[in-house]
């Protein structure tokens, strides 16, 4: 510590002051201690203050001579500085930590050997580890033989895929992506939701082709038979007709896919961009397509509630309504009642079809809106059925805030009903003509 030219006037003021009363006095000695006393004194006073500041840094420093206050406000500056530097060191880390912990992927961070150092939130539910598990090998804490190979870099790929230890119906996949020499990162994350959508797809791909492929061959087959022999004109037209019925069902199921897949990738409708749909009018035209199906063979009655109209995508009701009228036909022997309500119910409106028909056993109740998902194969293929029907309504009623339900006694009937919220519904006073 340098002397300040403070420090220097104020030895040279003492000196005089001690010259000047040995003078007088002739006790030059005395005064010289005195001088160099009251010197010391000052000086402790400031390294009292100095050390009372130095043991609670928090305040600005209160010495008051100039080398001490020099000194420390230099170290007051410096520990500002750091701590502004440990300040945000620190916000970055909990962000990082937030981060982390939001991902929904376990991560956890491991040293050569596998021993843990630190781990997300979601490695806690996916691998159950928990604090007092830092330090301990995930290797012998998550005991898969495929992930413990991965977790201490002896695997031949840096991907593995399990079934989770802890839980028989997750698959897991983990992932070893080295840090350093001396650490790496374990990834861990579920995929039973993307493999069940694998194996959906792949269901579906095989479903579409099977289905196609039944009446394709029934093409060819007639095809094959009119190019390789010679057949008089009644013959030709006889085999030509039989071509209608397997493209007819070509058509139907391609129609359907279609129709599948722009309810699957349209974006859900807009509330504000509906219109209120005349729902008796898309009944009565439905009825009219049903009659065709039924040749006649049933009895249609319609409730209608003329003063209820639904926001919704007209062509899409109609769709989900002729659905369930031709399985209403589909599944009911001949001379069966088809009736079809739809009327107010509490604040919203309820649509219901109701058969009198083979009815559907309540284990089936759960998937019978699975695509391809039919009781009866044979019965659904001989009435033109194309196995997505109730796919397409299940579809269109999550579309307008409603879902399907089903009460059915086997051997009895059916009955398919669906309310829709107050807020869907619009209720107009009735004509003249309908009112009581
Ligand atoms: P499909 O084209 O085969 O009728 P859907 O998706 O419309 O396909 O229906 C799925 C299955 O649900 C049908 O194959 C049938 O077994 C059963 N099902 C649907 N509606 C009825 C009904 N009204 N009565 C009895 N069974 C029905």
């Amino acid at each position: 510590m340098m002397p300040s030219r403070q420090d220097w006037l104020i030895i040279g003021a003492l000196a005089l002051a001690a010259l000047l009363l040995g003078a007088i006095t002739g006790a030059w000695t005395a005064m010289l201690l005195l001088a160099v006393l009251v010197w010391v004194v000052l000086q402790h006073r400031e390294l009292s203050t100095f050390v009372a500041w130095a043991r609670r840094p928090l305040t600005r420093p209160r010495n008051r001579l100039e080398t001490w206050q020099r000194l420390s406000d230099h170290l007051y500056r410096r520990l500002r500085e750091s701590r502004g530097r440990t300040a945000r060191a620190l916000e970055r880390l909990r962000t990082l930590k937030v981060i982390t912990d939001a991902l929904p992927d376990a991560a956890v961070i491991v040293d050569r050997v596998g021993a843990i150092e630190d781990f997300n939130r979601a490695a806690g539910a996916f691998l159950r580890l928990k604090h007092s598990d830092r330090g301990a090998n995930l290797a012998a804490l998550v005991r898969h033989p495929e992930f413990v190979s991965l977790v201490r870099g002896q695997h031949t790929e840096d991907l593995v895929e399990f079934a989770s230890p802890f839980d028989d119906d997750r698959r897991l996949e983990a992932r070893r992506i080295p840090i350093d020499s001396r650490r790496a990162l374990v990834l861990v994350r579920d995929v039973t939701q993307l493999n069940r959508l694998l194996t959906m797809r792949q269901d579906f791909v095989a479903n579409v082709s099977h289905e196609l492929r039944t009446p394709l061959t029934v093409v060819v087959g007639y095809l094959e038979t009119m190019s390789s022999e010679a057949l008089d004109a009644a013959t030709l037209r006889e085999l030509l007709g039989k071509l209608e019925s397997p493209t007819r069902r070509m058509r139907a199921l391609v129609d359907d896919l279609l129709l599948l897949s722009r309810l699957e990738s349209s974006p859900q409708p807009d509330p504000e961009s509906l219109t209120p749909v005349d729902v008796c009018a898309v009944i009565r035209g439905c009825i009219g397509e049903a009659r065709v199906l039924s040749g006649g063979k049933h009895r249609f009655e319609c409730e209608c509630d003329r003063t209820q109209q639904l926001l919704g995508v007209e062509n899409e009701l109609y769709s989900a309504i002729l659905n369930m009228l031709t399985n209403a036909v589909r599944y009911s022997p001949d001379g069966g009642d088809v009736t079809i309500t739809w009327a107010a119910r509490g604040a919203g409106a309820r649509l219901a079809v109701r058969d009198q028909g083979i009815g559907i056993a309540p284990e089936h109740l759960q998937r019978i809106t699975e695509r391809f998902y039919r009781v009866d194969l044979a019965r659904s293929r001989v009435r033109g059925g194309t196995g997505l029907g109730l796919a397409i309504v299940k579809h269109v009623l999550k579309r307008h805030g409603s879902a399907l339900q089903v009460e059915s006694e086997l051997g009895r009937g059916s009955t398919f009903f669906c309310d829709f919220p107050a807020h869907a519904v619009r209720r107009t006073s009735p004509t003249p003509q309908e009112a009581p």
